[in-house]
C-alpha cells in the first residue's frame, strides 16, 4: 500500500525525513504466517517498556526468541537523574521479568541518548552513574548513544561513552541522526574508529541504502530498523539484502511508544522469503548477525533462548506479577518456533 498521501503521524523518536513512495507492505497473520513457520528471530531493537502485553504474545507467537531493549529518552526529556537510576533499574529488572514471562529472553543495552546529552548538567550524573548499569548480567551493550542534533554536547558524550564501552568491553549500539543521515553516520564512525574502537563491535544503526554501503566498507555492522510508515519500508529491506547479501546486516523493528510495528522483523523475514531469498540469509539478518555482534559482551548464551525458554506465569519478582486478581497462569499458546 502507498502511503505517500498520508499525513505521517511521524514517530518523533525515530522520524525520518524522507520518504519513499513504495517502500512498504503491511501483512497480516494469515498472509505471513505460513512463509516464516519454524523460524526464530533475535530483535535487536525494541523498547518494550513502552508496549503491551499482547505485543510480548503477538511477538513470541511469532517466532521472536530473545530481543535487545537499548536505554533510550522516554518522549519527554527526564528532569532528574533519580529518574534515569530508575529507567536503568527496570531494564535490567522488571521488564527482564515481564518479558520472561511470556517467554522471551530479555537483554538490554545501557546508555546516555543523544537527546538528553544536550542537558549537560544532568548528563554529567548520568555518566557517573553508568558504570553501576554497565557491568551488570545482560547488559550486552553501550547504548543507544549517537547523534541526534548534531550538537557539541552530543558529541561529548558519545565520546565519552565509545571511552566507557573500551573500558567495559562492551559492543557498542550507535542511533544515527533523522536529519543529515548520511553526514551523521559518517561523523559517527569516524569518531569510533578515532577512539580505537574495532568497527566489529560496533552496531550502526537505523542505515539506508544511502549509508549502507560505507558502513559496512568499513567493517562495521549495520542495522536496518522497518518502520510501518517511516525509515526503511519492509520492500526496501528485501532489495538491500538482495544486493549487499547478509554478512554483518542486522534487522530490528525499534519499537518504542510511537507509531511503529513490534512485528517488523518477522513479517520483514516472511517478505524475503516472498521474494525467493533463502533460509540461510534470512537467518543471518534476522537472527544470528545480532548474536554474533552483541555476544562480543560475553552476555549472551544462545542456549538459553534457542529452543523457547520455559514460561511459567505464576513467577513473581519481589512479589509482583503479571497476572491482576483472580487470573490463572496462562498455559501459552503455541509458538510457531515450538510447532
Ligand atoms: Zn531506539
Amino acid at each position: 500500500m502507498c502511503q505517500k498521501d498520508k499525513d505521517y503521524s511521524q514517530n518523533p523518536s525515530h522520524f525520518e525525513e524522507i520518504h519513499e513512495s513504495v517502500s512498504h507492505r503491511d501483512l497480516n497473520w494469515e498472509q505471513y504466517r505460513g512463509y516464516i513457520e519454524g523460524m526464530r528471530f533475535f530483535d535487536p531493537h525494541v523498547h518494550m517498556t513502552s508496549r503491551t502485553t499482547d505485543d510480548y504474545q503477538a511477538m513470541y507467537d511469532a517466532g521472536i526468541v530473545a530481543l535487545i531493549e537499548p536505554a533510550f529518552w522516554l518522549g519527554q526529556p527526564r528532569t532528574g537523574l533519580a529518574s534515569f537510576k530508575d529507567y536503568f533499574s527496570s531494564l535490567v529488572n522488571w521488564e527482564r521479568f515481564r518479558s520472561s514471562q511470556f517467554g522471551i529472553k530479555h537483554y538490554c543495552t545501557i546508555g546516555l541518548n543523544s537527546r538528553e546529552a544536550n542537558n549537560e548538567p544532568l548528563a554529567e550524573q548520568v555518566m557517573e552513574i553508568l558504570p553501576l548499569f554497565l557491568y551488570k548480567e545482560g547488559v550486552v551493550g553501550v547504548g543507544e548513544i549517537g547523534f541526534d542534533d548534531q550538537t557539541p554536547a552530543e558529541e561529548k558524550y558519545y565520546r565519552a561513552q565509545l571511552e566507557l564501552a573500551k573500558e567495559a568491553k562492551l559492543p557498542v549500539q550507535v542511533h544515527t541522526p533523522h536529519r543529515d543521515k548520511k553526514q551523521g553516520t559518517e561523523r559517527s564512525m569516524a569518531i569510533a574508529l578515532e577512539h580505537g574502537l574495532d568497527p566489529s563491535w560496533v552496531v550502526i544503526d537505523h542505515n539506508n541504502e544511502e549509508t549502507v554501503k560505507s558502513v559496512l566498507d568499513q567493517g562495521f555492522y549495520a542495522a536496518f530498523t522497518i518502520y510501518p510508515f517511516t525509515k526503511m519500508g519492509n520492500e526496501r529491506m528485501v532489495k538491500v539484502v538482495q544486493r549487499y547479501g547478509s554478512e554483518r546486516i542486522m534487522i530490528n523493528c525499534a519499537a518504542d511508544w510511537g507509531i511503529s510495528d513490534p512485528l517488523a522483523l518477522p513479517k520483514t523475514a516472511a517478505l524475503m522469503k516472498m521474494h525467493g531469498i533463502d533460509d540461510e540469509t534470512i537467518r543471518q539478518v534476522t537472527y544470528q548477525n545480532a548474536i554474533d555482534a552483541f555476544g562480543k559482551s560475553g552476555q549472551i548464551d544462545e542456549a538459553d533462548f534457542a529452543n523457547g525458554i520455559a514460561i511459567d506465569q505464576s513467577l513473581k519478582m519481589n512479589g509482583n506479577t503479571i497476572l491482576r486478581g483472580g487470573q490463572q497462569p496462562l498455559v501459552p499458546r503455541e509458538s510457531l518456533l515450538i510447532k
